[in-house]
């Protein structure tokens, strides 16, 4: 069987240097707020060249703190993309504020910036672009548009570490970046974990303090905070991949060519797009096709997964039923029939991104 994602082989490649790290810490027992959560913080900022890099316990925390952070209030409305993983809409709720769903662009699958001026009134407070599947969102635009309104830009940049919109890395660009560590994402680790980044050292003390139950100075609380961050195991296992996503994401760009190579010859299918100012790395390999069913039965039988992201929007979500969110989004609609995501991970041999590849060309029509 080729999974999605082999987390076991990546693991024994890396398990020479994974268990000593870890039998260390486990010694050295600073479990919370230890010695190599500081030094992972400080070696993601470097990495991804910002300013702050603060860890928490989830990508879905990530969001949550960076929407505390601003005071987000029950009266306010976030604009956001439908075609995401639910988190990002559930935190922007978790507030009482409406999530306000923009439709996406059919090529790259990000929020269409053409359509968010029109979505913008007087309560709207921030934008959430997310860099789905690993491509940046067209940030320049939405910055121009934030600065324009006065809105506050945060990006969910969970699936896409490492990425880069033109010259920078995506969660750098905008006030504040939100990661997710889950084990599946390209930056996994072995657990839940997350992180926000920011150039902005009054957002980073905030965070800092929202994220350890709104405490500066320890038993001392002057505002309502959370439970949130990052643990020592989980740093340990983040500061040994972080030396190796560059390689890791370029394993899955040409995993992701080999792909495209073979299925760019058959009209019916469509490859993903790559925009010229995103360096995607390919969190998912997605593809549009005209009997999705049909390729994911016949993938099946020869041994294969395949996943579909995302098979129902935000907007038709049951949890989002009485927000009064009875919008249209067509685009969004057929992308969301029609998209298919094949297997894609650092470990992948070209051999059997040839298979796929193949296997997917004969099944579509
Ligand atoms: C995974 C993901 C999240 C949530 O991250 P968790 O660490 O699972 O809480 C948020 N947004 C997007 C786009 C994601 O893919």
């Amino acid at each position: 069987m080729i999974p999605m994602v082999d987390l076991k082989q990546q693991y024994q490649a890396l398990q020479q240097e994974i268990n000593p790290a870890i039998l260390a810490a486990l010694a050295e027992t600073r479990f919370i707020l230890g010695p190599n959560v500081s030094a992972f913080e400080q070696e993601a900022a470097d990495f991804l060249k910002v300013k702050h890099a603060i860890t928490c316990a989830s990508g879905t925390d990530a969001l949550m703190l960076a929407l505390a952070c601003i005071d987000l209030k029950p009266e306010d409305e976030v604009i956001t993309t439908p075609f995401t993983f639910i988190a990002t809409a559930e935190a922007i709720a978790y507030f009482g504020a409406k999530p306000v769903f923009v439709d996406i662009d059919a090529q790259t699958f990000n929020i269409d910036t053409n359509k968010i001026k029109a979505a913008i009134t007087d309560k709207t407070k921030a934008i959430i672009p997310v860099h789905l599947f690993g491509q940046a969102a067209n940030l320049g635009e939405i910055q121009t548009l934030c600065k324009a309104h006065n809105l506050v830009l945060i990006e969910d940049a969970a699936q896409s570490f490492g990425s880069k919109y033109q010259e920078k890395y995506t969660g750098t660009v905008g006030d504040m970046g939100c990661f997710s560590f889950f084990p599946s994402k390209n930056l996994g680790c072995y657990g839940d974990g997350g992180m926000i980044t920011t150039h902005d050292d009054n957002l980073a003390e905030k965070i800092k303090i929202f994220r350890n139950h709104g405490s500066k100075k320890r038993y001392y609380h002057d505002i309502l905070g959370y439970n949130s961050r990052l643990d020592e195991l989980q740093a340990v296992i983040l500061r040994i991949k972080l030396n190796h996503i560059e390689a890791y994401n370029q394993k899955r760009q040409q995993v992701a060519k080999i792909y495209t190579d073979i299925l760019k010859e058959k009209q019916s299918i469509t490859t993903p797009y790559q925009s010229d100012y995103a360096n995607h790395v390919y969190h998912q390999y997605t593809l549009l096709l005209n009997n999705r069913d049909q390729v994911m039965e016949t993938l099946k039988a020869q041994d294969i997964a395949s996943a579909i992201y995302y098979p129902i929007p935000l907007h038709q979500q049951n949890v989002f039923k009485d927000q009064n969110i009875n919008t249209v989004l067509p685009i969004t609609e057929k992308i969301s029939q029609q998209c298919l995501s094949l297997p894609i991970y650092p470990e992948l041999t070209s051999e059997q991104a040839e298979y796929i590849a193949k296997t997917v060309y004969s099944a579509a029509l």
